[in-house]
């Protein structure tokens, strides 16, 4: 009877230790999530493709001999604004041109190069804030160049917002403390944080504060490259949420609804649930035939006249995309499959692939495919290397086989529709991939003359996959292709 009464009180007492410890669990739980959720700060923002779905996107591209550029940037349909942001663009282009004159040190392999890329965010319905990446490098050079830049801009206004029009009070001490406390509570700094670059780069001055984001939940304080840390530590990105920063944020610029998303680019005009491919197209194995092929786009201005042309003419083309222009093409992209185009991988934001790092490389390859896998639901197939510039390290890590081409319309230099048709009409021989951009609406004219020629001459239009299967040749990946070795 003891005995039992004992077991009875050992069952109360686990139960009582039991309860004590569930609530010792919840209640570190429940701090833990308080903590979470009031946490002042978050780590960096990783430069994403959803931050390319506010705004259209623009992006200029050029080849020279001993250097090349591409810069994207994003437009508003808001003419005072989007001239401030083109002007900036210029001004980096015609800063690099100058640089470059005349450079004995770069040449064919080792281009001098420009890259601008950008991420767009929204916080309130009409402030937007534009992340700039601008990358130089050129041979004089030992590390590429990269620079950050920043603009917020309010559309309904037209107007560019400074640090000082958004906030109120003593914000630049406010954020100079919490941003040194900040990097003094990450165990990763601790050796730099009582250096003379750490004080000076945050003091409270407007400078220092100038390169910032207003985001959907709070305010990102860039400091670039050198402003607070040494080199290798590279740029770092402080979030701080609205709430820390009420009292000295105005009002309006605290995000309170949800963006509004601005309207499509790529709406084109009819045929849109029209999912069928246009006829059905036959390939005669025995026949000579041509693959065009059109880099760098989609470019609604040009891409959806090339796109007409051949689909007029039963005929079809290899589109080499740049996968930050695919979420904002989103319809072009379908349309091309659609109509029996086949899609290749043209990089990320068009970087020069020989000269950036491993990692980098494969995320320009990976990010593409998977933007294109987003929006048609499968992958490319072929990769195309930016500005025709491949090595081993290349072949090694490009999981396709990379297309060149056998016909070079210098259609960026030209932008004459009569010498880019002609070049192609006079030269067009069995097995040949042309080579053209789908950036100029000179290209797109040229082609509705390129196509009913070729037709006219016998030739069948394909894509690159079609060129090589109905020939019974195969594409190996890591190898490199110009032109089909015929029959
Ligand atoms: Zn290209």
């Amino acid at each position: 009877m003891k005995q039992k009464r004992n077991i009875k009180k050992l069952y109360l007492f686990i139960i009582f230790i039991s309860i004590f410890t569930l609530s010792l669990i919840y209640k570190s739980i429940r701090d833990k999530n308080k903590t979470m959720a009031t946490n002042t700060y978050m780590t960096s923002l990783t430069p994403n493709l959803e931050h390319k779905e506010l705004g259209k996107i623009e992006s200029i591209i050029k080849y020279g001999n001993n250097s090349v550029i591409a810069a994207h940037y994003p437009i508003f349909d808001n003419d005072k604004l989007d001239r401030n942001t083109t002007s900036f663009i210029q001004k980096h282009i015609d800063k690099f041109n100058e640089l470059i004159i005349d450079n004995p040190l770069a040449d064919k392999k080792y281009k001098s190069e420009l890259n601008i890329d950008y991420e767009v965010y929204g916080s309130t319905k009409n402030i937007i804030s534009i992340k700039f990446t601008i990358l130089e490098n050129t041979p004089y050079y030992a590390n590429p160049k990269i620079e950050i830049d920043t603009f917020t801009y309010d559309l309904a206004k037209s107007k560019e917002l400074y640090l000082v029009d958004i906030m109120k009070g003593k914000y630049l001490e406010t954020l100079s403390n919490l941003c040194t406390k900040y990097f003094k509570e990450q165990e990763e700094f601790k050796d730099y944080v009582d250096k003379e670059i750490f004080r000076h780069g945050l003091e409270p001055v407007e400078n220092n504060y100038s390169n910032f984001l207003l985001v959907e939940d709070g305010m990102v304080i860039i400091f670039e490259k050198y402003q607070i840390f040494p080199g290798e530590l590279g740029e770092q990105e402080v979030k701080i949420h609205y709430d820390i920063l009420e009292k000295y944020i105005k009002p309006q610029y605290i995000n309170r609804h949800s963006v509004e998303t601005f309207a499509p680019e790529n709406t084109y005009e009819g045929e849109k649930k029209d999912l069928e491919m246009v006829r059905s197209r036959k390939i005669d194995p025995n026949m000579p035939m041509i693959a065009l092929t059109f880099d760098d786009g989609p470019y609604t201005r040009a891409t959806i006249p090339i796109l007409n042309t051949l689909k007029e003419h039963n005929s079809v083309a290899t589109f080499f995309v740049l996968g930050n222009r695919v979420p904002k093409h989103k319809d072009i992209i379908q349309r091309m499959v659609r109509e029996g185009n086949e899609i290749g991988n043209h990089s990320y934001n068009h970087k020069q692939l020989t000269t950036i790092s491993t990692d980098e490389l494969r995320e320009q390859i990976s990010k593409t495919q998977s933007a294109i896998m987003e929006v048609i639901g499968s992958q490319p197939k072929i990769m195309r290397p930016t500005y025709g510039s491949y090595d081993s390290r290349l072949k090694a890590e490009v999981e396709m086989p990379m297309i060149l081409w056998s016909i070079d319309t210098e259609d960026w230099k030209s932008r004459d529709a009569e010498k880019v048709s002609q070049h192609v009409i006079q030269n067009a021989k069995d097995g040949d991939i042309v080579l053209m951009h789908d950036l100029y609406e000179s290209t797109a004219e040229a082609v509705e003359a390129i196509v009913p020629a070729l037709i006219n001459k016998g030739f069948q239009l394909v894509t690159i996959s079609e060129l090589y299967e109905v020939r019974g040749e195969v594409l190996e990946v890591g190898n490199i292709y110009s032109r089909s070795r015929g029959r």
